[in-house]
């Protein structure tokens, strides 16, 4: 039994679920360009917990935020707009009521019956929802019989819908959020040995605290990106005009000093990719020692011979955690370590050798530009709350679903 509710309980808590009224919290902040989702995956993610309370019989209303409306109703921001795609993916019939409340909500669950789906109204129109109001919460809650929470993209943030909600109905994981939970547990809270984590990218004073948590759980730390660049200078190499944050100097030898102490291993590259300019395959594109990193050139990616030197670890390793491109991956060919690294890590997988998490916006699309993120044991698409884990922070909206 895991340790938070889920779905299965629902028969043995509630009975028979016909006409209840289920308060579904998803995630339908999705990518639109001109009034069009570009982007359905995240109603993918949440169709099997909706399907399956509709198919046993309950009304279910789905509640999600969109953008950022600061507690104001706007017409730009409405959830009326995703009604169509989330129509398209579940092949249903699908209501919008504009409020998340009240009367209107009311009047919508008479109208509905058993197995119907609703969309209400952005939940940031209220400003109680971000600030956790008791009082919204009740007030959406007295809509409802009982509480599903398959938005692990919004378990960081204690808002009504995401927390609130869950201390005054009976609260459930829905099916994306129990696989995300089990996925990153399998990885980090009871892994098979020895565990890899890489860590690259971009936001380094942003995942600076990962790191330090990382490195009591990991034995292999793998830095890679603008985040291996602030690590070499700190060592006081020469990094010249690299991305680099050079007044993280001590934090960078406390996360050493803890590695230490941990037994956990740091591996920088020793060989990188350097350019003059930062464009597709520049002329002044070369691979150097990291000594000689010139003071005109920048370091866009790791090196080849690094590079074969962590796929070796890896193939010494059960587990793998994996946040942040290695190099600027998105212009050719700063995308050659990220893309090796990953081909190896999904074999592994494949090979049954390796269980393999990545998660954070820039390295889903990286493992998609490399053609392996179906071959990860697990892909989280929430950058924030993945973020947030790896720190071994608790979530408050996991937190609210726990026995
Ligand atoms: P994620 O979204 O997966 O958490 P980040 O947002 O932290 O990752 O970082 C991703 C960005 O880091 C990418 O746009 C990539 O181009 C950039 N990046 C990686 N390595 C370097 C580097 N050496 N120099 C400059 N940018 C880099
Ligand atoms: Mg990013």
């Amino acid at each position: 039994m895991s340790s938070f509710r889920n779905l299965d309980d629902l028969g043995d808590d509630l009975g028979d679920l016909t006409g209840k009224v289920a308060l579904v919290r998803v995630d339908l902040n999705l990518p639109m360009q001109d009034g069009a989702v570009t982007d359905d995956t995240r109603v993918r993610a949440a169709m099997p917990t909706i399907l399956e309370l509709a198919d046993k019989g309950a009304k279910v209303l789905l509640l999600a935020h969109f953008g950022r409306p600061k507690g104001a109703r706007n017409s730009e921001q409405s959830l009326s707009m995703v009604v169509g795609a989330v129509q398209d993916v579940l092949g249903r019939e699908v209501m919008f009521v504009p409020e998340v409340a009240g009367e209107i909500v009311a009047q919508a669950v008479g109208i509905l019956g058993p197995g119907d789906i609703a969309i209400l109204e952005n939940t940031r129109f209220w400003p109680g929802e971000e600030k956790n109001d008791p009082e919204l919460a009740r007030a959406i809650a007295a809509n409802g019989d009982f509480y599903v929470n398959d938005a692990f993209s919004a378990a960081h943030r204690a808002h009504a819908t995401t927390e609130g909600l869950a201390h005054l109905l009976p609260a459930y994981a829905g099916r994306s959020m129990q696989a995300e939970l089990e996925a990153l547990d399998k990885a980090l809270g009871k892994p098979e040995r020895p565990v890899a984590a890489v860590v690259g990218g971009a936001k380094v004073s942003s995942k600076l605290d990962v790191l330090k948590h990382l490195v009591s759980l990991v034995d292999h730390l793998i830095i890679g990106g603008g985040m291996a660049n602030t690590f070499l200078a700190a060592r006081g190499v020469d990094v010249g005009k690299s991305l680099c944050e050079y007044d993280l100097a001590a934090t960078v030898e406390q996360i050493l000093d803890a590695a230490d102490k941990a037994g956990c291993t740091v591996h920088l590259p020793y060989d990188v990719v350097v350019a003059k300019e930062f464009a597709a395959n520049p002329a002044s594109l070369r691979i150097c020692n990291v000594h000689e990193v010139a003071a005109d050139e920048m370091i866009l990616d790791v090196g080849p011979q690094a590079t074969e030197a962590l796929a070796d670890v890896l193939k010494t390793c059960r587990t793998l955690v994996w946040n942040g491109p290695m190099g600027a991956f998105e212009t050719e060919p700063f995308d050659t370590a990220t893309v090796a690294l990953a081909r190896t890590a999904a074999a592994l997988t494949r090979e049954g050798s390796l269980v393999s998490v990545a998660g954070g916006g820039d390295t889903v699309a990286a493992l998609n530009h490399a053609g392996v993120a179906g071959d990860f044991s697990y892909i989280s698409t929430a950058g924030g709350a993945f973020l947030e884990w790896m720190e071994g922070r608790e979530l408050p909206g996991v937190v609210a679903l726990q026995r």
